[in-house]
């Protein structure tokens, strides 16, 4: 299915020559979810361990006016996907002060949460450790602040930050390391409006609703957010009725089994690095079940669950519409009309809705947005795919510095790249490339 990405609140648009010079860095994080906040934690514990002529001047941008992680989708109950084994830090540090552990243990929760006999935390608690751990770790970060461009001046790394004021600093950095996550997509064709949106800002967007007068949600997608959702609509409007769009034929389980598991182990990112392109190919395909397109098999049962008795009860309000698609769809000020059609040419269903939410995933956000004057990114992908060494470094050549990517390298180090399961192994990884760098102490501003 094509898919467009949903573009993101422009900011005021101010001349980059009013730029001020910022302080020179040696590493530049570009983003503040948990990939960089893992970086930020194993550049705070290596500063802890060196030398002070060693240690490593950091800083970290983060659009956002302050910590938050995918917070339009902390739904009530919603659990994590991945063991809280698998936290900021514990794969490569255990005895970390930042452990989840630890976290439990500040909070005042440890054995309440042993109690609970899991290791799938509620995602709002998840979130809290995050924004815990993002209060509590001693390297600079410029929340409200957006990265524009990075470019390549006088032989050296230089990133713009727009502040949110759209006041423009230009900080030149010996590495730089993009962290800059995942970016909402949407089938293509579908514009964004009131009624019609992307599940990411769910719990925003819900309450900005104008009014909701037809009674009636319209989710589309068949992953795990997709899932969450229509049962989050369901249990939050007891009068409303919830349909569910699928281009499947039913809700597909996710593969949590141990085998299969182990693709997201540090140590597969080798094997998966060093595997040839097809064989590469075939293991992204045959297991993508634990994570894309997949649901949680007790979510898939509670769905189930529902329909049926409201089928017993003779009150339907559950409907789940296999192997369909929207084929129109009309924002009113009311409402939205939507039709659905059956992919086997079996009819149409026509609904009035409230909102439609298109739980359709997301993709990694493009290095080259980012990418500006100097630096020859052209030969550093492979149309559309980043050509990124071992440790994470994009080829780019004829560059004083390197830049780093901290995420969204699922075709050359396997699935665990959009996750959180290997984000500690990952931010040593990157950290020990950068601190080997010829570059990474950078001449002094001016
Ligand atoms: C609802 C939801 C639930 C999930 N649950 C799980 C789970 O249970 N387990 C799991 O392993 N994974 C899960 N994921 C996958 C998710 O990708 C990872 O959990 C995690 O967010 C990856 O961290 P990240 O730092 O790479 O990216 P992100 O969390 O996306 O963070 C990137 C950050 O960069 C910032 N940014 C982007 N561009 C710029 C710029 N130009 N300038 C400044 N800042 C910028 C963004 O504002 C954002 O804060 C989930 C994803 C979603 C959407």
């Amino acid at each position: 299915m094509p898919t467009t990405e949903v573009t993101e609140t422009r900011q005021i648009d101010v001349p980059e020559s009013h730029a001020v010079r910022g302080d020179a860095v040696d590493i530049i994080g570009i983003g503040f979810g948990p990939a960089n906040l893992s970086l930020a934690i194993a550049v705070e514990e290596r500063n802890a361990a060196v030398p002070p002529a060693e240690r490593v001047r950091a800083r970290f941008i983060e659009r956002q006016p302050r910590f938050g992680w995918h917070d339009g989708m902390l739904l009530p109950g919603a659990t994590m996907q991945v063991s809280f084994l698998k936290d900021l830090v514990s794969l490569r540090n255990p005895t970390s002060p930042y452990t989840f552990l630890n976290y439990l243990h500040e909070r005042g929760r440890l054995a309440d949460f042993i109690n609970l006999k899991t290791f799938f935390p509620m995602r709002r608690e998840f979130h809290d450790y995050l924004g815990w751990a993002a209060a509590r770790v001693d390297v600079p970060v410029s929340y409200g602040a957006t990265a524009t461009r990075v470019a390549h001046e006088d032989g050296r790394l230089v990133v713009s930050v727009r502040d949110r004021h759209g006041s423009v600093e230009e900080v030149p950095a010996g590495t730089i390391v993009l962290g800059t996550g995942i970016r909402p997509v949407l089938p293509e064709g579908v514009v964004v409006g009131r009624r019609v949106f992307h599940n990411h800002r769910l719990l925003a967007d819900l309450d900005q609703l104008p009014s909701r007068s037809r009674g009636r949600f319209l989710v589309v997608g068949a992953g795990q957010s997709a899932a969450e959702v229509t049962a989050f609509l369901h249990d939050t409007f007891p009068d409303a009725e919830v349909h569910a769009s699928i281009r499947r034929f039913g809700y597909v389980p996710s593969d949590d089994t141990p085998y299969a598991n182990r693709i997201f182990d540090p140590g597969s990112v080798d094997e998966y690095y060093t595997a040839p392109a097809e064989l590469k190919e075939r293991l992204l395909r045959v297991h993508s079940s634990t994570n894309y397109a997949a649901v949680d098999s007790e979510l898939i049962e509670d769905l189930y669950r529902r329909e049926y008795e409201e089928k017993l009860r003779g009150q339907r309000r559950l409907f789940v519409h296999r192997v369909t698609e929207i084929a129109e769809l009309y924002e009113g000020p009311e409402g939205v009309a939507v039709t659905l059609r059956d992919l086997g040419d079996r009819g149409t269903v026509p609904l009035e809705v409230d909102a439609v939410v298109f739980a359709t995933g997301f993709r990694a956000a493009d290095a080259r947005d980012l990418l500006g004057a100097g630096i020859e990114h052209e030969a550093a992908f492979d149309g559309d795919e980043p050509i990124v060494a071992r440790d994470y470094g994009l080829r780019i050549p004829n560059l004083e510095g390197r830049v780093f990517l901290n995420g969204g390298v699922e075709h050359s180090h396997g699935l665990s790249s959009s996750l959180l399961s290997n984000l500690s192994v990952r931010a040593a990884e990157i950290l020990g490339a950068a601190t080997r760098a010829q570059h990474l102490h950078t001449r002094p501003a001016g």
